[in-house]
Protein backbone atom coordinates (compact mmCIF):
# COMPACT_ATOMS: atom_id res chain seq x y z
CA UNK A 1 0.00 0.00 0.00
CA UNK A 2 1.29 3.34 -1.05
CA UNK A 3 1.71 6.73 0.72
CA UNK A 4 0.98 8.43 -2.81
CA UNK A 5 -1.54 8.48 -5.25
CA UNK A 6 -0.23 9.05 -8.96
CA UNK A 7 -3.40 11.66 -10.61
CA UNK A 8 -4.25 10.94 -14.22
CA UNK A 9 -2.05 13.33 -15.26
CA UNK A 10 0.99 11.86 -13.69
CA UNK A 11 1.34 14.46 -10.62
CA UNK A 12 1.23 12.56 -7.33
CA UNK A 13 -0.78 12.88 -4.58
CA UNK A 14 0.11 12.00 -0.72
CA UNK A 15 -3.15 9.38 -0.53
CA UNK A 16 -3.95 10.93 3.20
CA UNK A 17 -4.89 14.54 3.34
CA UNK A 18 -5.54 16.64 6.50
CA UNK A 19 -9.14 17.94 6.59
CA UNK A 20 -9.79 21.33 8.42
CA UNK A 21 -13.83 21.60 7.97
CA UNK A 22 -15.18 23.31 10.93
CA UNK A 23 -11.67 23.64 12.32
CA UNK A 24 -12.15 26.96 13.74
CA UNK A 25 -9.32 29.39 12.80
CA UNK A 26 -7.73 29.82 15.91
CA UNK A 27 -6.68 26.20 15.87
CA UNK A 28 -6.07 25.53 12.06
CA UNK A 29 -2.63 26.50 12.40
CA UNK A 30 -1.73 23.91 15.34
CA UNK A 31 -3.81 21.94 13.60
CA UNK A 32 -1.45 21.90 10.37
CA UNK A 33 1.27 21.85 11.96
CA UNK A 34 0.84 19.01 13.85
CA UNK A 35 -0.05 17.15 11.26
CA UNK A 36 3.42 18.10 8.85
CA UNK A 37 5.35 17.27 12.04
CA UNK A 38 3.60 13.55 12.51
CA UNK A 39 4.41 13.38 8.69
CA UNK A 40 1.02 14.23 6.71
CA UNK A 41 2.27 16.20 3.54
CA UNK A 42 -1.06 17.03 2.07
CA UNK A 43 -3.65 19.52 3.32
CA UNK A 44 -7.70 19.83 2.41
CA UNK A 45 -9.26 23.14 2.80
CA UNK A 46 -11.82 25.42 1.12
CA UNK A 47 -12.32 28.74 0.55
CA UNK A 48 -15.67 28.23 2.21
CA UNK A 49 -14.06 27.26 5.25
CA UNK A 50 -13.17 30.17 6.36
CA UNK A 51 -8.94 29.20 7.36
CA UNK A 52 -7.05 29.44 4.35
CA UNK A 53 -5.00 31.90 5.49
CA UNK A 54 -4.03 29.89 8.41
CA UNK A 55 -3.12 26.77 6.62
CA UNK A 56 -0.84 28.74 4.89
CA UNK A 57 0.63 29.66 8.30
CA UNK A 58 0.74 26.34 9.70
CA UNK A 59 2.54 25.57 6.35
CA UNK A 60 4.98 28.23 6.63
CA UNK A 61 5.46 27.12 10.65
CA UNK A 62 6.59 23.83 9.83
CA UNK A 63 9.90 24.63 8.24
CA UNK A 64 8.96 22.23 5.03
CA UNK A 65 9.65 23.31 1.99
CA UNK A 66 6.89 24.58 -0.49
CA UNK A 67 7.48 21.73 -2.84
CA UNK A 68 7.25 18.97 -0.27
CA UNK A 69 3.68 19.81 0.82
CA UNK A 70 0.79 19.33 -1.63
CA UNK A 71 -2.43 21.96 -0.82
CA UNK A 72 -5.35 21.50 -1.95
CA UNK A 73 -8.41 24.19 -2.01
CA UNK A 74 -12.01 24.35 -2.98
CA UNK A 75 -13.66 27.52 -5.40
CA UNK A 76 -16.91 28.23 -3.63
CA UNK A 77 -20.49 28.26 -5.65
CA UNK A 78 -20.37 32.07 -5.14
CA UNK A 79 -17.16 32.38 -7.31
CA UNK A 80 -18.38 30.67 -10.42
CA UNK A 81 -18.11 31.87 -13.46
CA UNK A 82 -14.41 32.24 -15.80
CA UNK A 83 -13.83 35.68 -14.50
CA UNK A 84 -15.08 34.69 -10.93
CA UNK A 85 -13.11 31.76 -10.82
CA UNK A 86 -9.62 33.19 -12.30
CA UNK A 87 -10.31 35.58 -9.29
CA UNK A 88 -11.19 32.86 -6.75
CA UNK A 89 -7.84 31.82 -7.19
CA UNK A 90 -5.89 34.64 -6.84
CA UNK A 91 -7.91 35.05 -3.32
CA UNK A 92 -6.99 31.75 -2.60
CA UNK A 93 -3.39 32.01 -3.67
CA UNK A 94 -3.08 35.14 -1.62
CA UNK A 95 -4.91 33.71 1.60
CA UNK A 96 -2.16 30.45 1.75
CA UNK A 97 0.73 32.36 0.69
CA UNK A 98 1.93 30.56 -2.18
CA UNK A 99 2.14 31.06 -5.73
CA UNK A 100 0.64 27.72 -6.91
CA UNK A 101 -2.00 24.99 -5.89
CA UNK A 102 -1.30 21.66 -5.94
CA UNK A 103 -5.43 20.41 -6.44
CA UNK A 104 -7.96 23.02 -7.24
CA UNK A 105 -11.61 21.59 -7.29
CA UNK A 106 -15.07 22.97 -7.58
CA UNK A 107 -16.65 22.71 -4.40
CA UNK A 108 -20.35 21.70 -5.92
CA UNK A 109 -21.79 21.29 -9.19
CA UNK A 110 -24.43 24.15 -9.50
CA UNK A 111 -26.99 22.24 -11.40
CA UNK A 112 -29.38 24.82 -12.19
CA UNK A 113 -26.76 27.12 -13.33
CA UNK A 114 -24.50 24.49 -14.96
CA UNK A 115 -23.28 26.96 -17.27
CA UNK A 116 -21.40 29.02 -14.52
CA UNK A 117 -20.06 25.82 -13.49
CA UNK A 118 -18.49 24.72 -16.73
CA UNK A 119 -17.01 28.36 -16.82
CA UNK A 120 -15.86 27.75 -13.52
CA UNK A 121 -14.02 24.50 -14.74
CA UNK A 122 -13.26 26.32 -17.94
CA UNK A 123 -11.14 28.58 -15.48
CA UNK A 124 -9.30 25.61 -14.07
CA UNK A 125 -8.07 24.40 -17.15
CA UNK A 126 -6.63 27.53 -17.57
CA UNK A 127 -5.18 27.63 -14.49
CA UNK A 128 -3.85 23.99 -15.21
CA UNK A 129 -2.24 25.15 -19.00
CA UNK A 130 -0.56 28.56 -17.22
CA UNK A 131 1.02 26.24 -14.80
CA UNK A 132 -0.86 28.31 -11.51
CA UNK A 133 -2.03 25.04 -10.63
CA UNK A 134 -0.73 21.11 -11.06
CA UNK A 135 -4.17 19.81 -10.68
CA UNK A 136 -7.25 19.74 -11.30
CA UNK A 137 -10.61 18.33 -10.29
CA UNK A 138 -14.07 18.70 -8.77
CA UNK A 139 -16.09 17.74 -5.24
CA UNK A 140 -19.84 16.51 -4.67
CA UNK A 141 -20.32 15.32 -8.73
CA UNK A 142 -22.82 12.95 -9.43
CA UNK A 143 -22.87 10.83 -12.54
CA UNK A 144 -24.88 12.85 -13.93
CA UNK A 145 -22.30 16.01 -13.47
CA UNK A 146 -19.61 14.71 -14.91
CA UNK A 147 -21.25 13.75 -18.05
CA UNK A 148 -22.10 16.81 -18.80
CA UNK A 149 -18.96 19.05 -17.47
CA UNK A 150 -17.38 16.23 -19.51
CA UNK A 151 -19.28 17.08 -22.77
CA UNK A 152 -18.30 20.48 -22.60
CA UNK A 153 -15.17 20.63 -21.26
CA UNK A 154 -11.65 18.94 -22.29
CA UNK A 155 -9.26 17.76 -19.49
CA UNK A 156 -11.07 15.40 -17.22
CA UNK A 157 -10.63 15.82 -13.58
CA UNK A 158 -7.90 14.26 -11.52
CA UNK A 159 -10.15 13.96 -8.43
CA UNK A 160 -13.67 13.48 -7.62
CA UNK A 161 -14.30 14.17 -3.78
CA UNK A 162 -17.46 12.94 -2.12
CA UNK A 163 -18.87 12.04 1.13
CA UNK A 164 -17.30 8.01 1.30
CA UNK A 165 -17.96 6.83 4.69
CA UNK A 166 -19.39 2.76 5.71
CA UNK A 167 -22.87 3.92 5.85
CA UNK A 168 -22.79 6.00 2.94
CA UNK A 169 -20.30 5.17 0.54
CA UNK A 170 -21.57 5.84 -3.13
CA UNK A 171 -21.06 2.75 -5.19
CA UNK A 172 -22.77 4.54 -8.46
CA UNK A 173 -20.16 7.64 -8.06
CA UNK A 174 -17.07 5.60 -6.99
CA UNK A 175 -17.87 3.11 -10.52
CA UNK A 176 -18.51 6.57 -12.38
CA UNK A 177 -14.43 8.04 -11.18
CA UNK A 178 -13.14 4.96 -11.50
CA UNK A 179 -14.39 4.28 -15.56
CA UNK A 180 -12.85 8.28 -16.15
CA UNK A 181 -10.09 7.33 -14.61
CA UNK A 182 -10.58 10.34 -11.52
CA UNK A 183 -9.61 9.45 -7.95
CA UNK A 184 -12.46 9.45 -5.35
CA UNK A 185 -11.30 11.27 -2.65
CA UNK A 186 -13.24 10.73 0.28
CA UNK A 187 -14.88 13.68 2.68
CA UNK A 188 -16.00 12.26 5.71
CA UNK A 189 -13.80 9.46 5.21
CA UNK A 190 -14.38 7.88 9.33
CA UNK A 191 -18.11 8.98 9.16
CA UNK A 192 -17.43 12.37 10.75
CA UNK A 193 -20.49 13.33 9.81
CA UNK A 194 -22.91 10.06 11.57
CA UNK A 195 -21.56 11.51 14.96
CA UNK A 196 -21.41 15.48 14.63
CA UNK A 197 -24.77 15.78 12.40
CA UNK A 198 -25.94 12.82 14.41
CA UNK A 199 -26.20 10.65 17.30
CA UNK A 200 -22.61 9.33 18.45
CA UNK A 201 -24.22 5.86 19.42
CA UNK A 202 -25.32 5.03 16.19
CA UNK A 203 -22.40 6.58 14.51
CA UNK A 204 -20.27 4.74 12.29
CA UNK A 205 -17.45 5.28 15.41
CA UNK A 206 -19.70 3.15 17.19
CA UNK A 207 -20.52 0.51 14.74
CA UNK A 208 -20.20 -3.40 16.10
CA UNK A 209 -19.17 -5.06 13.01
CA UNK A 210 -16.12 -1.88 12.59
CA UNK A 211 -15.23 -2.16 16.09
CA UNK A 212 -15.16 -5.87 15.86
CA UNK A 213 -12.38 -5.79 12.98
CA UNK A 214 -10.64 -2.94 14.75
CA UNK A 215 -10.28 -5.62 17.94
CA UNK A 216 -8.39 -8.22 15.76
CA UNK A 217 -5.84 -6.22 14.46
CA UNK A 218 -5.68 -3.86 17.77
CA UNK A 219 -6.59 -0.68 16.02
CA UNK A 220 -9.24 1.60 16.10
CA UNK A 221 -12.26 2.11 14.43
CA UNK A 222 -11.36 5.04 12.57
CA UNK A 223 -8.04 3.03 11.55
CA UNK A 224 -10.37 0.42 10.25
CA UNK A 225 -12.12 2.86 8.49
CA UNK A 226 -9.44 4.48 6.40
CA UNK A 227 -7.76 1.08 5.57
CA UNK A 228 -11.02 0.37 4.08
CA UNK A 229 -10.97 3.28 2.08
CA UNK A 230 -7.58 2.99 0.96
CA UNK A 231 -7.75 -0.73 -0.08
CA UNK A 232 -10.91 0.86 -2.02
CA UNK A 233 -8.10 2.68 -4.01
CA UNK A 234 -9.27 6.43 -2.67
CA UNK A 235 -7.97 9.24 -1.27
CA UNK A 236 -8.77 9.97 2.25
CA UNK A 237 -8.75 13.73 4.52
CA UNK A 238 -9.85 12.66 7.68
CA UNK A 239 -10.18 15.56 10.49
CA UNK A 240 -9.05 16.67 13.58
CA UNK A 241 -7.71 19.10 15.71
CA UNK A 242 -6.41 16.86 18.28
CA UNK A 243 -2.77 15.71 18.41
CA UNK A 244 -2.95 11.71 19.05
CA UNK A 245 -6.17 11.16 16.54
CA UNK A 246 -4.08 13.27 13.95
CA UNK A 247 -1.53 10.82 14.45
CA UNK A 248 -3.92 7.54 14.88
CA UNK A 249 -5.02 8.90 11.48
CA UNK A 250 -1.87 8.49 9.84
CA UNK A 251 -1.38 5.07 11.02
CA UNK A 252 -2.49 2.78 9.02
CA UNK A 253 -0.11 1.21 6.63
CA UNK A 254 0.76 -1.30 9.27
CA UNK A 255 -2.16 -3.94 8.39
CA UNK A 256 -4.55 -5.12 6.10
CA UNK A 257 -8.22 -6.32 5.67
CA UNK A 258 -8.90 -9.23 4.47
CA UNK A 259 -11.52 -9.84 1.78
CA UNK A 260 -14.37 -10.79 4.09
CA UNK A 261 -13.73 -7.94 6.33
CA UNK A 262 -13.82 -5.59 3.14
CA UNK A 263 -17.21 -7.10 2.32
CA UNK A 264 -18.43 -6.53 6.05
CA UNK A 265 -17.88 -2.98 5.70
CA UNK A 266 -19.46 -2.49 2.42
CA UNK A 267 -22.47 -4.24 3.63
CA UNK A 268 -22.96 -1.64 6.30
CA UNK A 269 -23.86 0.76 3.29
CA UNK A 270 -27.54 2.11 4.61
CA UNK A 271 -28.17 4.67 1.80
CA UNK A 272 -28.31 8.17 3.80
CA UNK A 273 -26.77 10.98 2.74
CA UNK A 274 -25.18 13.35 5.41
CA UNK A 275 -24.07 16.52 3.46
CA UNK A 276 -26.30 18.40 1.47
CA UNK A 277 -28.12 16.59 -1.51
CA UNK A 278 -25.66 17.66 -4.61
CA UNK A 279 -28.54 18.55 -7.10
CA UNK A 280 -30.57 20.73 -4.83
CA UNK A 281 -27.03 23.10 -4.33
CA UNK A 282 -28.04 26.82 -5.79
CA UNK A 283 -26.54 30.14 -5.14
CA UNK A 284 -30.02 30.84 -3.45
CA UNK A 285 -29.67 28.38 -0.53
CA UNK A 286 -26.15 28.12 0.00
CA UNK A 287 -24.33 31.03 -1.71
CA UNK A 288 -22.46 33.03 0.40
CA UNK A 289 -19.89 35.43 -0.23
CA UNK A 290 -16.35 34.53 -0.29
CA UNK A 291 -14.23 37.64 1.23
CA UNK A 292 -11.40 39.02 -0.79
CA UNK A 293 -8.90 38.76 2.29
P1 LIG B 1 -14.26 12.98 9.35
O1 LIG B 1 -14.80 11.67 8.90
O2 LIG B 1 -12.88 13.33 9.01
O3 LIG B 1 -14.46 13.04 10.93
C1 LIG B 1 -14.08 14.16 11.66
C2 LIG B 1 -14.75 14.10 13.04
O4 LIG B 1 -14.34 12.92 13.73
C3 LIG B 1 -14.42 15.26 13.90
O5 LIG B 1 -15.53 15.50 14.74
C4 LIG B 1 -13.23 14.75 14.73
O6 LIG B 1 -13.21 15.40 15.98
C5 LIG B 1 -13.53 13.27 14.86
N1 LIG B 1 -12.35 12.40 14.78
C6 LIG B 1 -11.24 12.55 14.01
N2 LIG B 1 -10.40 11.54 14.16
C7 LIG B 1 -10.98 10.68 15.02
C8 LIG B 1 -10.57 9.45 15.57
N3 LIG B 1 -9.41 8.89 15.23
N4 LIG B 1 -11.42 8.85 16.45
C9 LIG B 1 -12.59 9.41 16.80
N5 LIG B 1 -13.03 10.58 16.30
C10 LIG B 1 -12.22 11.21 15.43
O7 LIG B 1 -15.31 14.06 8.85
P2 LIG B 1 -15.28 15.51 8.16
O8 LIG B 1 -16.69 15.77 7.82
O9 LIG B 1 -14.54 16.49 8.95
O10 LIG B 1 -14.52 15.28 6.77
C11 LIG B 1 -13.13 15.33 6.65
C12 LIG B 1 -12.71 16.41 5.69
O11 LIG B 1 -13.36 16.26 4.44
C13 LIG B 1 -13.10 17.82 6.10
O12 LIG B 1 -12.31 18.35 7.15
C14 LIG B 1 -12.95 18.55 4.80
O13 LIG B 1 -11.58 18.80 4.52
C15 LIG B 1 -13.55 17.53 3.84
N6 LIG B 1 -15.00 17.75 3.61
C16 LIG B 1 -15.38 18.09 2.33
C17 LIG B 1 -16.69 18.31 2.03
C18 LIG B 1 -17.07 18.67 0.65
O14 LIG B 1 -18.22 19.05 0.40
N7 LIG B 1 -16.16 18.58 -0.32
C19 LIG B 1 -17.76 18.19 3.04
C20 LIG B 1 -17.26 17.76 4.34
C21 LIG B 1 -15.93 17.54 4.58
P3 LIG B 1 -11.86 16.11 16.57
O15 LIG B 1 -11.45 17.17 15.60
O16 LIG B 1 -12.34 16.66 17.87
O17 LIG B 1 -10.84 15.03 16.71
Amino acid sequence: MSTNITLNNGVTMPTIGLGVFQTPPDETTAAVTTALELGYRHIDTAAAYGNEREVGEGIRRSGLARDEIFIETKVWISDFGYDETLHAFDKSARKLGVEQLDLFILHQALPSEFEKTVGAYRALEQLLEDGRVRAIGVSNFMRRHLDDLRAQTSIVPAVNQIEVHPYFSQPDVRAANAELGIITQAWSPIGGITSYRGDAATSTFANPVILGIAQVYGKSAAQVMLRWQLQLGHSVIPKSVRRERIAENFDVFDFSLTQVEMDAIDALEAGVRGGPEPEDVTLATFGRAIPEA
